[in-house]
């Protein structure tokens, strides 16, 4: 199945895919191990700075062995990216799905560069996530401030972006929460019917079980895991026990982050897409 169709059939079920940004290939690994033993589909995403660091062409030579050593069904997507050139690397290196983030940019300069990822992908069979109104917080040495999405300009650059799903700013953010209280599910709940297409939510780490069921009942079909994800290997490499390890195994390093993405992803992989019953 494409990411499109996949996405398509979660809003229609009434559930979404996690999506992970993945730092490492035992990231990738284990991120794939999870998905495969909880028999579900799952979206690995690498941050432009990732792809920029080791080539588009070693990523993605990561994501498919990580896939092919599990045998898992996996997608691979860029998260936030502003630079067509990137962007245009790693559909060239097989990415399923690519984000153009426009939010920071007025809404004509969004539309305008939303349509030419989403020619550039489509030719090649890529998705394009878009995204209005701005994520707040910091991710991967980006920052930003909240931003609401004005629903006007949500309606014209689903009109005119050819996107495939949408990023809708609602006051979410990356990293913690400090106040939920700018939170507008009012927008946020929505924008699917002004869109009319899977909406992706940013921000999930912090958020508690009530808050992702009545985001997935919205039509996210797509939730974003990265700060957790952090957290749990950074907690690991921290351990008293690492610090006795690493001088004589350094390789230890690496299956703490293993373990810990393993233990993450699989949480959140059938927390958003239970076996049993709906959320
Ligand atoms: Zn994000």
């Amino acid at each position: 199945m494409q990411i499109s169709d996949h996405m398509k059939d979660a809003v229609e079920k009434g559930y979404a895919l996690a999506a992970f940004n993945a730092p490492s290939f035992d990231a990738m690994s284990a991120i794939a191990k999870a998905a495969k033993v909880q028999d579900k589909p799952v979206i690995i995403q690498t941050s432009a700075r990732l792809v920029k660091q080791h080539t588009a062409d070693a990523v993605g030579q990561w994501f498919r062995t990580a896939k092919k050593i599990w045998g898992a069904q996996c997608y691979l997507h860029l998260d936030h990216c502003v630079d067509l050139a990137l962007i245009s690397d790693c559909i060239d290196a097989g990415w399923d799905m690519v984000m153009f983030d426009g939010s920071h940019f007025e809404i004509g300069k969004n539309i305008d560069l939303s349509q030419q990822v989403s020619a550039m992908a489509h030719r090649k069979g890529v998705a394009v996530e878009g995204e209005i109104g701005c994520i707040g917080g910091e991710e991967d040495g980006l920052s930003a401030d909240a931003n609401y999405a004005n629903p006007d300009e949500t309606a014209r650059l689903v009109a005119e972006g050819g996107l495939d799903c949408i990023a809708v700013g609602f006051g979410n953010v990356h990293g913690d929460y400090e106040t939920k209280a700018n939170l507008r599910w009012d927008i946020y709940e929505a924008a699917y019917d002004v869109t009319g297409l899977p909406l992706v939510l940013h921000g999930g780490s912090g958020l508690t079980d009530a808050e992702f069921a009545r985001a997935i009942r919205a039509k996210s079909a797509k939730v974003n895991i990265s700060t957790d994800l952090k957290k749990a290997y950074v907690q690991a490499l921290e351990s008293a026990e690492m610090k006795g390890k690493i001088l004589s195994a350094p390789s230890a390093v690496h299956d703490a982050i293993f373990e810990s993405c393993f233990d993450v992803a699989g949480t959140y992989i059938n927390k958003f897409n239970p076996t049993e019953g709906t959320l």
